[in-house]
């Protein structure tokens, strides 16, 4: 490739580089957004896991309430029966077991009532925490939607920004030949943003590893495109392209 067109192409993608230098800042940036609400959404999960506990134990002791509530009802209605048979009954024996099995009916009832009412007091304890857990929930939750707001925000500036950038940049990759510009894209890629380096001081602007007099007389004479040997970044000087 002639001197002149390479000194050309290598002006193009310093001045790409220096586009895709902030884009690369910018969607940096973007990915670390979410990671700023980590604690803040942890706080608010515990709470609310904590919260959603209470909330399945008073299912539980309503579940169990019901349960006994049948209970009671069935036995309230044998009850009601036994005492109606009490009647039809011929010898004293028979009326004194039937006596006694509605005094065993009578005390299972008692118990259950005594169950029920127990419940009702279990739930009313539970419920008074709860609503003193919404408080602290309800609380978190508003911490973290603001702060979730806030990220939202900025991450939408940012995306506004790259979109910029994006319209420059196709400006920016006009005259850059397509196998140029697919390996300038890996480099950008896969070295942190940075594919295109100055010397400085006779060593890699990228890994500042000490360039050899051959590379830089390559870099001098400028009729090829040089990358480090080490980082493979394409390397100019910048009195050769000024
Ligand atoms: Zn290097």
């Amino acid at each position: 490739m002639a001197e002149k067109n390479v000194k050309d192409l290598l002006r193009k993608l310093v001045a790409l580089q220096k586009i895709d230098a902030e884009v690369y800042e910018f969607k940096r940036a973007i990915k670390e957004q979410p990671a700023l609400l980590d604690g803040i959404k942890a706080k608010f999960d515990k709470k609310m896991t904590r919260y959603q506990e209470l909330e399945a134990r008073a299912q539980e002791l309503e579940r169990a309430r019901k349960a006994k509530e049948l209970d009671l009802k069935s036995r309230e209605q044998e009850i009601v029966k036994a005492n109606a048979d009490l009647m039809a009954l011929k010898t004293n024996k028979e009326y004194q077991a039937k006596l006694f099995e509605i005094e065993n009916k009578k005390s299972d009832k008692s118990i259950l009532e005594d169950a029920i009412l127990k419940f009702f007091d279990d739930s009313a304890r539970l419920a008074e925490d709860m609503a003193k857990e919404k408080v602290l929930v309800d609380a978190e939750e508003k911490i973290y939607l603001a702060e979730k707001d806030k990220v939202d925000a900025a991450v939408k500036v940012l995306l506004d920004k790259v979109a910029t950038f994006e319209s420059q940049r196709n400006d920016a990759c006009q005259g850059i030949d397509k196998a140029t510009l697919a390996m300038y894209e890996r480099l950008v890629e896969n070295r942190h943003g940075l594919a295109m380096v100055p010397i400085v001081n006779d060593t890699c602007g990228g890994c500042y590893i000490k360039q050899t007099a051959q590379m830089l007389n390559k870099l001098e004479i400028c009729d090829e495109v040089v990358r480090c040997e080490t980082c493979a970044r394409i390397l100019y000087l910048e009195n050769v392209l000024s």
